[in-house]
């Protein structure tokens, strides 16, 4: 029985999963943001322990446990080296619950384990090269070369989202100008939306839609709008799919994987998103010649973290 945790800046999700990726019981509970690290990691031993007693099993059962987590994870140390959500520095996150469990606990980055899941028992799982990308209110992106985790040599490779594709109008939370993710996330759509209607007064049905309310507007809105050729949401949708197409030709020109899968909440864009997707990228290609990796939605929705850390191993 393998024990796989997603910690995410609003909530916990853990739960217990058996060597076929079936889950057999989960729970959530609140992260409560802004603690300390020690009661947020104790919440998580609770959490852990509840869940091997609702089950009926007992921690001996637990062959080892695998944490995601939104930042950079020394997955040597057990060091969480740096979170921003959730104002985490040097956390000791694995080390503590290790300690605890005296269990083997492994620790890797949220994005990554989602990749992981994915290519175990999702889109990608037929595939031995593959990158994921989860796109919400961030970017977030997951490499597997020969089935196995790349993270680079300290822990800080595949932050696709961080990678430079322009220059842009606000700067990232990474200190930097230009990055994937704030041109082509949730954020990114909404920040250029509520540009473009308050500073230059252009006329759209997304702010209808969003009830007058600029701090309304999301990614679903700008798509319906874009889907009906309102004008702006044609703009914002077209400039995302300009941007995430530069972020994949730079994924294929250095890594040429077998598949790229796209997750997260702006996925829900379902077909529509993929098709546009293909079509600019088969445009933007180095060579017409040359044959490159599928582009598909991600399966696993929002169960691929938990699953993906469950599998995590040296
Ligand atoms: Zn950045």
């Amino acid at each position: 029985m393998l024990v796989g945790i997603d910690l995410g800046g609003t909530s916990i999700k853990a739960g217990l999963v058996d060597r076929e990726g079936r889950i057999l019981i989960q729970s959530f509970i609140d992260t409560k943001v802004g603690r300390d690290y020690r009661l947020i990691i104790k919440d998580m031993i609770d959490q852990i322990e509840r869940l091997v007693w609702d089950y009926g099993s007992c921690i001996d059962d637990i062959e080892s446990i695998g944490i995601g987590a939104p930042g950079l994870m020394n997955y040597k140390s057990g060091y969480a080296i740096y979170c921003t959500n959730l104002f985490w520095n040097n956390v000791p996150l694995g080390v503590i619950i290790e300690e605890h469990f005296k269990r083997p606990v492994y620790i890797e980055n949220d994005a990554t384990v989602a990749g992981l899941a994915e290519s175990l028992f999702g889109s990608t799982r037929n595939v031995s090269n593959s990158v994921f990308l989860t796109i919400g209110t961030g970017i977030g992106g997951g490499i597997i070369i020969n089935n196995k985790i790349y993270s680079g040599s300290h822990f800080a490779g595949s932050e696709i989202g961080h990678m430079i594709v322009g220059d842009n109008f606000y700067r990232c939370n990474c200190g930097n100008n230009g990055c994937l993710e704030t041109f082509a996330s949730a954020t990114a759509m909404k920040k250029y939306a509520v540009e473009r209607l308050e500073k230059d007064k252009i006329k759209s049905n997304i702010l209808d839609k969003a009830e007058g309310k600029t701090d309304k507007i999301n990614a679903k809105i700008i798509f319906d709008a874009a889907k009906e050729g309102d004008l702006l949401g044609t703009e914002i949708v077209d400039r995302m799919i300009k941007y995430l197409s530069i972020g994949i030709i730079n994924v294929y020109n250095v890594l040429d994987p077998d598949m790229i899968a796209i997750g997260g909440g702006v996925s829900k864009a379902g077909d529509y998103l993929i098709e546009r997707l293909k079509t600019e990228v088969g445009e933007r290609i180095y060579t017409p010649n040359i044959k490159y990796g599928d582009i598909v939605l991600a399966q696993l929705g929002n169960e691929a973290g938990m699953l993906g850390a469950a599998f995590l191993e040296k």
